[in-house]
């Protein structure tokens, strides 16, 4: 499948950008891991690109630090920067996943044309799809031990003793951010801007729709198999 937006087939670098669309519990950050070491991608996650930039000061790090100490969003074309400042790395030479961005149609049109500028494109939009009760469900069973960090979910990867660490033997916890209650507030205020740039991608005939509610294995495979009918 090449893309029916009008644009090039292949980018003009001969590279993959491809995009990992899904919600907090989709599995996102694990299938990223598997994409990116399966196919040699960079993973360009928005979280990391932040953290990573106020670490090292560089001078778009600067800026985005004094949005983020105002507790104000960092505008999109910082963020944009930082996406192509990585882009432009020896790491990303044959390809990125992006994770985490866009995640609003502004913020989707605004990259497009930054891509465009290169002669580059988002190839392919991977939606992991999962129905909210069910990523509730995920995210709040998750446990991590207050002692060493491990982390554990009830279901998926439970500790040999209910409650209990492995390693230490200490009473798990669960994180705030994990209760159902806070997990269905976050999803609801993620849904739609998200459905939006799925849909603003499904225009362009590039999205593949991925159920992920098969196991993990079963999803990677079925990504690459997606991705690799359309190379
Ligand atoms: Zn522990």
């Amino acid at each position: 499948m090449t893309d029916a937006g009008g644009g090039t087939a292949s980018s003009s670098m001969g590279r993959r950008i491809l995009l990992l669309v899904g919600s907090v519990g989709a599995g996102k950050g694990t299938q990223a891991a598997a994409l990116s070491s399966e196919l040699g991608l960079a993973h360009l996650a928005s979280g990391n690109l932040f953290r990573q930039a106020l670490r090292d000061g560089s001078p778009l790090g600067e800026q985005a630090r004094a949005y983020m100490e105002r507790g104000d969003l960092v505008p999109d074309d910082i963020t944009i920067q930082m996406f192509m400042q990585e882009l432009s790395q020896p790491a990303a030479a044959r390809g990125a996943i992006l994770d985490g961005f866009p995640r609003t149609v502004a913020q989707a049109r605004a990259l497009d044309a930054t891509l465009a500028e290169r002669g580059e494109q988002i190839e392919r939009v991977i939606s992991i799809e999962v129905p909210v009760e069910e990523l509730v469900a995920r995210v709040a069973g998750r446990r991590v031990c207050p002692v060493c960090g491990t982390p554990y979910h009830v279901d998926s990867d439970p500790p040999r003793v209910a409650g209990r660490c492995d390693k230490d033997g200490a009473e798990l916890q669960q994180r705030d951010d994990d209760r159902p209650e806070v997990v269905r507030a976050r999803l609801e205020k993620q849904v739609k801007p998200m459905l939006e740039v799925l849909d603003y991608y499904d225009r362009k005939g590039v999205v593949q729709h991925v159920d992920g509610t098969q196991p993990i294995a079963r999803v990677t495979e079925e990504i690459l198999e997606g991705v690799r009918a359309g190379w």
